[in-house]
């Protein structure tokens, strides 16, 4: 059975059963036909789709909104700000995908070779629920520019969210069952990822769960995308704007109530501006309203599952007692529902629990530093590699920087985020594999070289 409990009050909403055996095997069986008929459609007929995919996801976008915060707490103006960003995503594939996809002529001794790229099947989209729209949109959009079915198996706590976007698709008029729901737990994976009807695999979750999924799409030889936990640094050096800094610093922390994998996780400020940094961060993080996230003042809502919040706290309560300096919060709000108080430690050491681990909540380590090496040398001292921010006035030094920094990307003097232009994706344990631009559309494709024939002479 799969429920959906809404984490800021407790209440269950709805509740499920697994599809299993006989659903499953039609479900895929509806898959597999619709996604042959779309490989066969030419791509100028499937552009004008995805433009009412995103039509439709803006149509819906205050009842899908709504299920989101229901379903998984955030506030409801970053609900509607999610389901904007995927029809931008749906857009933006509409737009750049003839280009992505078209030919690459490569001079060699044939008469003419190229790379054309053909769709693989289905891809099988294993998925978080911290943003139960997006991270499933950013991976759909570009899997059906390219011709390729998705097969749904989305977090448990958002089976509304998982049927719901399967219904967005339906009433965009794209063929039934080009993306298809399977209400399913985890043990169903491996299994699906086996099925010969499934071509490949794509991950967003916890670094755990991603090395299984490897390990049953290694064993299946199948192409995987991973993207896996974080723990982002946000660096800010002497010459940066500290009050800037701070500002986005609060934003990039406790932004979907802290459960985002690229939220900047550990704050390393150099010596000379660490006071101001942190009094400015206090004061920002003061101004956070914690409540309904229904409500339109909240400016953070519930965690998404009270055993999360539990999480989050044993962390907390770890790093105290490891002498971390605690500032701010520091427990769950008193009442029903998985609200946790903006948390912030100082004088936070490598080795403690809130360096250490990633913590998904809000709870902000900050960690001083001598110079700008040591903030790379402790920058780096993770086992993940997602995002990282760098904040400078020195624009020339932080080009430098950048290639010293392990990550997926870097963002100067900003914060990190995905953008459906720019590919997106981690290094190290926190995977790899890229989606989102360019790259998100290759990923799915047979690069398929053409050679023909008389050699050139
Ligand atoms: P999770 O526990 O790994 O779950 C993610 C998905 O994987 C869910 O659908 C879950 O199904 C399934 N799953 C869990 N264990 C599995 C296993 N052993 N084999 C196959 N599937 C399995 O992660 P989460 O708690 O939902 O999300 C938080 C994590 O995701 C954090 O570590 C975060 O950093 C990471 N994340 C990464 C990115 C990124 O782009 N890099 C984005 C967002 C989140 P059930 O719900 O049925 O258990």
């Amino acid at each position: 059975m799969i429920v959906s409990i809404n984490p800021a009050t407790g209440e269950e909403l709805a509740r499920f059963e697994d599809h299993a055996g006989d659903a499953i095997a039609q479900r895929l069986a509806l898959a597999t036909q619709a996604q042959r008929t779309w490989a066969q459609t030419p791509l100028a007929d499937r552009l004008p789709l995805l433009r009412r995919v995103a039509a439709q996801l803006r149509a819906d976008k205050h009842t899908l909104a709504r299920t989101i915060t229901l379903e998984m707490g955030k506030p409801l103006a970053e609900a509607v700000g999610e389901v904007e960003k995927c029809a931008w995503n749906f857009d933006f594939y509409a737009e750049a995908a003839p280009g992505f996809l078209a030919d690459q002529v490569v001079a060699s001794s044939a008469s003419d070779s190229r790379i054309v790229y053909d769709p693989i099947g289905l891809v099988l989209a294993v998925m978080p629920w911290n943003y139960p729209l997006w991270q499933v949109m950013r991976a759909a959009a570009p899997v059906l520019a390219g011709g390729n079915g998705l097969v749904l198996k989305h977090a448990s706590n958002v089976p509304q969210c998982a049927l719901a976007i399967e219904q967005v698709f339906v009433r965009a008029g794209l063929p039934e069952g080009l993306v298809t729901t399977l209400l399913v737990g985890a043990a169903a994976v491996p299994s699906l990822i086996a099925d010969r009807r499934i071509a490949a695999v794509t991950f967003t979750g916890s670094t755990p769960a991603g090395r299984s999924i490897a390990a049953a799409a290694g064993q299946a030889l199948k192409k995987q995308v991973l993207e896996l936990g974080g723990s982002d640094p946000f660096i800010v050096l002497a010459d940066a704007d500290v009050q800037a800094a701070a500002t986005v610093a609060v934003k990039a922390r406790f932004q979907n109530t802290g459960q985002s994998c690229i939220a900047a996780k550990r704050f390393i400020v150099e010596a000379p501006v660490a006071d101001r940094f942190v009094e400015a961060f206090c004061d920002i993080t003061r101004q956070l309203v914690v409540g309904d996230p229904l409500a339109a003042g909240s400016t953070q809502g519930s965690m998404a599952r009270t055993s999360l919040r539990d999480e989050l706290h044993a962390q907390v309560q770890a790093s105290i007692h490891e002498g971390a300096k605690l500032l701010l919060g520091g427990g769950p709000v008193a009442g029903p529902g998985a609200f946790y108080q903006p948390t912030v430690f100082d004088h936070v050491t490598p080795g403690m629990t809130v360096a250490r681990e990633e913590t998904f909540g809000p709870a902000a380590a900050i960690l001083r530093v001598r110079d700008a090496a040591e903030a790379v040398r402790i920058a780096n001292d993770t086992p993940f590699g997602l995002g990282a921010a760098l904040w400078t006035a020195d624009l020339d030094r932080a080009a430098r920087l950048v290639h010293a920094i392990e990550a997926g990307a870097v963002f100067v003097n900003g914060m990190v985020a995905s953008d459906p232009r720019l590919p997106f994706g981690g290094s190290k344990e926190s995977g790899y594999g890229r989606e989102l631009g360019m790259l998100g559309l290759h990923e799915f494709m047979n690069a398929k070289t053409v050679w023909t024939g008389p050699v050139r002479t």
